[in-house]
């Protein structure tokens, strides 16, 4: 499993690359991709990363994963062209969410060397992930709502074409809901902006200080109900962390399951915490290898998540 992690500044690519990561991904400002914020300001400045990442060995992917990118025919041609630049450039990849997209790169000569479809589109099932690789993906990026079990089918499917997978560090990325559907990511559907410092609604790093829900108009003989509402709710939205569905024991069976990328993918977390977060992944790949290495299946899989539970999130 090789650690795939996002960049915002050329100058973290080096760093990046000592602190672990096996490859790179960005996005540009002006392609449209899923989420503004930490883009690199244009394309120019991409092909000096491109460079600067190929010299370390690493390739880099461009994320154009916007879920719903709307053209007009003079835009349409634009972009044509500003990916065709992106992959002269040394894109090595494009991570992509709407087929539209897919169909636009297949306009893009010389064709880019891969499509990787973006965790945005959720791909829920072996039938929608023979869909895309149909549309000629080569890595599937996994929702993380998705377990191990869930995913076995989609898992063995792209062993079988020779198609790539990953997936998410469940500690440093995740809406709780499904990812790219979830309007908790935008402030305007949400008021308690004061208590969103950073992130967004739907992953609150607040434990136990979420305000308790107001309700409106209860039915008097469902009353005896709220307290348990409300608190799930607030033990749902203010507790941070992972997402349920993706958790240390998801991650250990999605490693033994041979999935090749691990990806960190918070662009707009600053330098020093992106390096940090690298080499943390760093070592928990390293403490997996070395379990299965050393242990039987089921007590690796036992020590590992053992191990994960005593890490602090918090000093992040
Ligand atoms: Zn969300």
């Amino acid at each position: 499993m090789k650690i795939l992690s996002c960049f915002s500044d050329i100058k973290e690519i080096k760093p990046l690359a000592a602190a672990g990561a096996g490859e790179l991904y960005c996005a540009v400002a002006g392609l449209p991709s899923f989420g503004e914020p930490g883009s690199l300001p244009d394309l120019g400045e991409f092909a000096k990363a491109a460079r600067a990442a190929h010299r370390l060995g690493l390739k880099v992917s461009v994320a154009v994963n916007s879920v719903m990118p709307s053209f007009t025919p003079g835009k349409e041609t634009r972009l044509v062209k500003d990916l065709a630049a992106a992959s002269a450039a040394g894109a090595d990849a494009f991570i992509v969410s709407n087929p539209s997209i897919i169909e636009l790169l297949s306009q893009v000569q010389p064709r880019p060397a891969a499509v990787h479809l973006s965790s945005v589109q959720p791909c829920f099932n072996s039938l929608t992930a023979a869909f895309f690789l149909r549309l000629g993906v080569s890595r599937i990026i996994l929702p993380n709502q998705l377990s191990p079990y869930e995913a076995h089918k989609i898992l063995e499917l792209c062993r079988e074409r020779g198609v790539e997978t990953e997936i998410f560090d469940y500690r440093f990325f995740g809406c709780a809901y499904v990812n790219g559907r979830c309007s908790l990511h935008r402030p305007g559907y949400y008021t308690a902006a004061a208590a969103v410092q950073k992130g967004s609604m739907c992953r609150l790093n607040l434990p136990g200080s979420l305000p308790v829900p107001r309700t409106v108009g209860v039915v008097p003989e469902l009353k005896y109900k709220l307290g348990g509402v409300t608190g799930r709710l607030a033990d749902r939205l203010g507790r941070g962390g992972a997402p349920r569905m993706s958790n240390a024991a998801s991650f250990f069976d999605y490693f033994t399951a041979g999935v090749g990328y691990l990806k960190y993918g918070t662009r707009r977390d600053p330098s020093e915490v992106k390096v940090r977060k690298v080499k943390d992944m760093r070592a928990m790949l390293g403490l997996a290898e070395e379990l299965t290495a050393a242990l039987s299946a089921g007590k690796a899989r036992a020590g590992f998540i053992e191990k994960l539970e005593g890490w602090d999130g918090t000093k992040y």
